[in-house]
């Protein structure tokens, strides 16, 4: 807001380069205020209010676009995101959204068929229920329909993978052929042999043969991703597991002009190596911190998932003996994230189960001890299964809770594949976003795409209402965990911006910050909630650039 004396330094102003009024403009600001119209001059907000104020702003070659009470929001930040696997994948063998095992070998079979000259048919997107509850993708459907080409299809949440006979042979996986340490291979109960569906660290003896995606065909995979957050009102994320190989991609389209997004890159904590890997990953920060990208988070593995018995449980799975696989031992966990913390990253934690997301808590708790308080805006991602007992741990701590609102709906991986084996109790604390925010934790929101849909409308959606984005489901999940349009909304913009240490620059539309704005078809607030995955973006700017959307051709 302009204050009345501000009026006389007003007309000093020099013109803005475009102007933006008539709109209801959501502005983020602390005080959740809103307002008509902005202008920006450089790619910076000059100025925020009422219409007739801003006409102060207009010069002769000021672009004037009337939005006709069309909503305006901070443009979104994705928190926890995968853009170049994603971008690979979806111009690979894409099985998204598929959702049989008869249309999954259907697809493989025509993928093969347009893609003769490659060694290996690569893919992935399946989920784990289209195979029904307990069953589990077998090599024998991909042998009949390449039977001669190895085949590597990893799951949709890409804890597994799909192979055939051919990878397996490849790969030397043999009846004698043990566990890995930090994963399984399914096998037949009665012979011993390879079944073809491997999960989380098995996945990599086949892997591992896999032919790595070139540095052309990565480039290819983010500007697909680019283009398509940028059409979901996208501008920033934070990459959730960045290896060299993509942070040369992200310099490399940085390099060319073309990165519209901020990039907030998670370095991987290998879990074979110790904190001799921290030195190397001080090198990469220093060495990849440029542009639009910055390179000072690490994430850390603490879990599997839920669906295979990997999730880490304070209490062993119903029925069995196992409570999942803890990928780094409690008690180095600690002592990893202390150096870390005090060397200036951020950590960035993968945590789906009550025991896991303990660790994580604990493994803070001891850098608090040791350090203090740095503010390093640490974040657990994922945050299936709270224990009541840590959800009041997140504000003291300022552990930010990174929630992906899209899975909190009952759909067949809670109804099938987590409720039978967590039991009634332990799933009423099933993404508890509600009661971690009134909790006063930060929470943020990401897509983790590719493993779900990086539209933030469906997500915000689920949030609200607890119920399939597309009509999925009839009853809410957990109704008292619904939050409000506002609290997703910031989730969205000023706290994920908070959580990629973009909030002074970008999150909200106030005067200073960059012009990361987005228009919708349609205002959140007068519609009804299951209607918020109906709204579409309209015209995305970054830095008061459209990357998506051409800007409406001027009134005057
Ligand atoms: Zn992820």
């Amino acid at each position: 807001m302009i204050a009345w004396w501000g009026a006389a330094s007003l007309a000093a102003e020099p013109p803005a380069d475009l102007v933006l009024r008539g709109g209801a403009l959501y502005t983020m600001d602390a005080a959740r205020s809103w307002a008509e119209a902005v202008a920006v001059r450089d790619g910076e907000i000059v100025f925020v209010g009422r219409d007739r104020e801003v006409e102060g702003f207009v010069g002769p070659d000021t672009k004037v676009v009337p939005l006709d009470g069309h909503m305006v929001l901070p443009a979104f930040q994705d928190a926890h995101i995968h853009p170049i696997a994603g971008g690979l994948q979806a111009l690979a063998c894409d099985l998204t959204g598929l959702g049989s095992a008869e249309r999954y070998v259907e697809a493989v079979r025509d993928y093969a068929r347009a893609h003769p000259e490659e060694p290996w048919i690569v893919g992935g997107g399946w989920s784990m229920a289209a195979f029904g509850p307990g069953a589990l993708a077998r090599r024998g459907l991909l042998d009949a329909v390449v039977p001669d080409r190895p085949v590597y299809l990893e799951s949709q949440d890409g804890h597994s993978a799909w192979v055939n006979s051919r990878a397996l042979e490849i790969a030397g996986i043999t009846r004698d052929t043990p566990d890995p340490k930090d994963g399984r291979i399914d096998r037949d109960p009665a012979t011993g042999d390879a079944i073809g569906s491997l999960q989380e660290g098995a996945t990599a003896l086949v892997y591992a043969h896999v032919p790595p995606p070139t540095a052309a065909q990565r480039l290819e995979g983010l500007r697909h991703a680019v283009k398509m957050l940028n059409g979901y009102g996208i501008t920033a994320i934070q990459d959730a597991h960045a290896e060299t190989a993509d942070l040369k991609t992200y310099r490399e389209l940085d390099g060319d002009g073309a990165l519209s997004l901020r990039v907030v890159a998670s370095l991987w904590w290998r879990r074979g190596r110790g904190e001799e890997q921290i030195p190397d990953l001080i090198a990469q920060r220093r060495q990849f911190s440029t542009g639009n990208v910055t390179a000072g988070t690490v994430k850390i593995m603490q879990d599997g998932v839920m669906e295979n018995y990997t999730a880490v449980l304070l209490e062993p799975y119903l029925g069995m003996d196992t409570r999942g696989i803890p990928m780094v031992e409690p008690q180095a966990l600690k002592g990893i994230v202390t150096k870390l913390d005090a060397e200036g990253f951020q950590v960035h934690f993968h945590a789906i189960g009550d025991g896991a997301i303990r660790h994580a808590l604990d493994a803070i708790e001891a850098a608090r001890a040791r350090n203090g308080n740095l503010g390093r805006r640490h974040h657990i991602s994922h945050l299936q299964l709270i224990d009541p007992a840590d959800i009041p741990r997140f504000r003291p701590l300022g552990v930010i809770a990174n929630f992906q609102p899209v899975w909190a709906f009952a759909d067949d991986y809670i109804t099938e594949l987590t409720i039978p084996f967590i039991g009634e109790e332990r799933s009423r604390w099933l993404y508890p976003i509600a009661s971690v925010q009134r909790s006063g934790a930060m929470v943020v929101f990401g897509s983790d795409w590719s493993v779900s849909t990086a539209n933030p409308l469906h997500e915000i959606e689920v949030a609200v209402t607890r119920m399939g984005p597309l009509g999925e489901t009839a009853e809410p999940f957990l109704p008292g965990e619904r939050i409000e349009l506002p609290v997703a909304l910031a989730a969205f913009t000023i706290n994920a911006a908070y959580v990629n240490g973009l909030e002074r620059q970008t999150g909200s539309i106030e005067t200073g910050k960059l012009a990361d704005l987005i228009v919708l078809d349609r205002n959140l607030f007068e519609i009804d909630a299951a209607e918020i995955s109906d709204a579409r973006v309209t015209l995305t700017l970054f830095a008061g650039a459209p990357v998506y959307g051409t800007l409406p051709s001027a009134r005057e």
